[in-house]
């Protein structure tokens, strides 16, 4: 099935525009545009919206649910994508996130952890995992807080399966994108003190995401979450 002719070019369009905006971030921060990864949200969108997105040149995909990606994948095994789990996963799901995705950013506990361990991949020998960290005081957010981290870290690097990549967090979203930069930068602290911690690096910084990504850029992000500034806007009511 070939995405829509009209869908690809308005993605196109889009990822232009993200493009350029990343250029300039880039260059500000006097980065290069290889250490930033854009992985594009497509929940909410069909597969061929994925699709659309592959053939503007993509290759990283988040949803952030297991059963919404285990819908679209069907239509998209032809692809060559590397696809993240981003959203809060249930430890009732841990084991098929560990095999429909080749990532998990958005581990917060050491029982779905220890899950995602002893699940059996079909893609990889090691899932790679981010922690997601709770920044902010809102009650509904998923991630650990701060003083959870370095035993969640700890826990996690003793699972043989799993490689410890980094650090994601979803900041609360606060219409001047730069007063959300405290958080990322908070993030950014909290990845150098932890990677001190445990003697090793943790490379990725997943943070960003449409209204704010340029800011997360300035600020060290390695990955960012792009959903409605390449889709459009998602439906008011989440599905
Ligand atoms: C939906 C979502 C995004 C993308 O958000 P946009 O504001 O549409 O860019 C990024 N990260 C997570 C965890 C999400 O759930």
């Amino acid at each position: 099935m070939g995405a829509d002719a009209a869908v690809i070019a308005t993605i196109g369009a889009n990822l232009s525009r993200i493009e350029e905006r990343i250029e300039r971030a880039v260059g500000r921060a006097g980065r290069r545009r290889e250490e930033v990864t854009l992985v594009a949200v497509s929940k909410t969108f069909p597969a061929d919206a994925v699709r659309a997105a592959y053939e503007a040149g993509l290759r990283h995909f988040g949803e952030n649910r297991v059963q919404e990606w285990e819908s679209k994948r069907p239509h998209l095994t032809d692809l060559n994508i590397t696809m993240h789990l981003v959203g809060h996963l249930q430890s009732n799901k841990a084991r098929r996130a560990a095999q429909l995705f080749h990532r998990v950013d958005s581990v917060d506990s050491t029982a779905v952890a220890q899950k995602l361990d002893a699940a059996e991949s079909l893609l990889r020998p090691h899932l790679g995992v981010l922690v997601e960290v709770h920044l902010g005081d809102e009650k509904t957010k998923s991630g650990v807080v701060e003083s959870e981290l370095p035993p969640l870290a700890d826990a996690i690097v003793k699972f043989a399966r799993l490689e410890l990549l980094g650090l994601m967090a979803v900041p609360p979203f606060l219409d001047d994108a730069q007063k959300v930069r405290p958080y990322f930068a908070k993030l950014r602290e909290l990845r150098d003190d932890l990677s001190t911690r445990i003697g090793r690096s943790l490379p990725v910084l997943s943070m960003g995401m449409s209204h704010d990504f340029e800011v997360a850029i300035e600020e060290g992000a390695t990955e960012i979450r792009i959903g409605t500034a390449l889709f459009g806007s998602r439906p008011a009511v989440p599905l």
